[in-house]
């Protein structure tokens, strides 16, 4: 294991004390929430194996002093001394070719990484939040997406690496809430985009921004009549932040109820980018859910949270993130 900068000591700006792990926390979200927290006053341990994080997300927390990045891959177990407030578990490949490329990483990450993670939260009396995905839905037979709805997920499929690690997650939170009485929540993230997706991730926002700024053709699958709704990263963050305040366990829907089809998308950030790009088919990948919306009405009347970033707005500012040269 790496260190990299150091924060042994939890005081908070007001006084209080608090530390924060975050599992995950060199990623695309986990980075976002660091900044986040070490704004707040919060010391964070981020610990992060880099297999999809870069270090370069968050090499500006460390001359803070409340930052500390650890490399290492959680699902071989954790391993941070001193005392630890609040457990955030986001480790795990996220864009669907990272997840494909890694299955056994990421069924390890999700099952012996999310165990890792909860013993630590136990052992500090600590809350635990887990990041759970809206992967969890499968291609739904609901829609808008409940929390109560239980999912419609091919358990053989490519996918299922993701899909069922997630799923067991949840299922190994609740197990530890009802046996230990671990204080859970559990956030069901929807796709999420912001400054410091890696370009051409795989993920569709950070694909089509790629290709049109680069003028390539955006690879748009199937007949692009599927459908996702984007959450803008700083409003997934301040409805994690809400959740991990609450004690409220979940499963809560964090995500921006907005919903596109994915070819209105493409169109979308032509039109933002100015791009002269055109619009090329591609395959639709194996069991790619045809539509996914979350319903927020939980996340509305428990954590007084909703999004208040639009498409529009957020896509321009990922579009100028990525014209002034910087990624945050
Ligand atoms: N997608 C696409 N072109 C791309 C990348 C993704 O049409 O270059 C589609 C993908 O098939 C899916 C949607 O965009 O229907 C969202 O894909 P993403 O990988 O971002 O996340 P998912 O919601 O599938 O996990």
């Amino acid at each position: 294991m790496t260190a990299i900068g150091g924060s042994t000591s939890g005081d908070r700006v007001d006084g209080t004390s608090r530390r924060v792990l975050v599992t995950g926390g060199a990623g695309f979200l986990g980075s976002h929430l660091c900044d986040a927290l070490v704004a707040r006053g919060d010391t964070v341990v981020c610990i992060d194996d880099l297999s999809t994080g870069l270090e370069s997300n968050v090499a500006h927390l460390i001359p803070t002093g409340r930052f500390e990045l650890l490399v290492a891959d959680v699902s071989k177990g954790i391993d941070v001394p001193g005392p630890i407030d609040l457990v955030l578990h986001l480790a795990s490949a996220a864009s669907p070719p990272d997840y494909l490329a890694r299955p056994l990483e990421t069924l390890a990450v999700g099952s012996e990484g999310t165990r890792a993670a909860i013993e630590v939260a136990v052992d500090m009396s600590a809350r635990f939040v887990l990041a759970s995905t809206s992967e969890v839905y499968g291609d739904p037979l609901v829609h808008p997406q409940v929390e109560a709805y239980w999912g419609n997920v091919n358990p053989v499929g490519p996918r299922s690496v993701y899909d069922e690690a997630k799923r067991f997650s949840e299922a190994l939170t609740m197990a530890w809430h009802r046996t230990h009485g671990a204080n859970v929540g559990i956030a069901r993230i929807f796709n999420t985009y912001g400054p410091r997706l890696r370009p051409g991730d795989g993920r569709v926002v950070s694909n089509f921004l790629d290709q049109a700024l680069g003028g390539r053709p955006l690879t748009v699958y199937g007949d692009g009549s599927q459908t996702r709704s984007l959450c803008y990263v700083d409003d997934e963050v301040t409805g994690i932040l809400a959740l991990a305040r609450s004690s409220i366990t979940g499963p809560v829907n964090i995500g921006n109820p907005t919903e596109i089809t994915v070819l209105d998308l493409a169109n979308r950030i032509l039109e933002l980018t100015g791009s002269s790009s055109t619009v090329e088919f591609a395959p639709l990948p194996v069991d790619d859910p045809t539509r996914r919306c979350p319903d927020i009405s939980l996340a509305r009347n428990e954590l007084d949270w909703q999004p208040a970033i639009s498409l529009d707005d957020g896509l321009s500012r990922c579009i100028e993130a990525l014209a002034s040269g910087g990624r945050h």
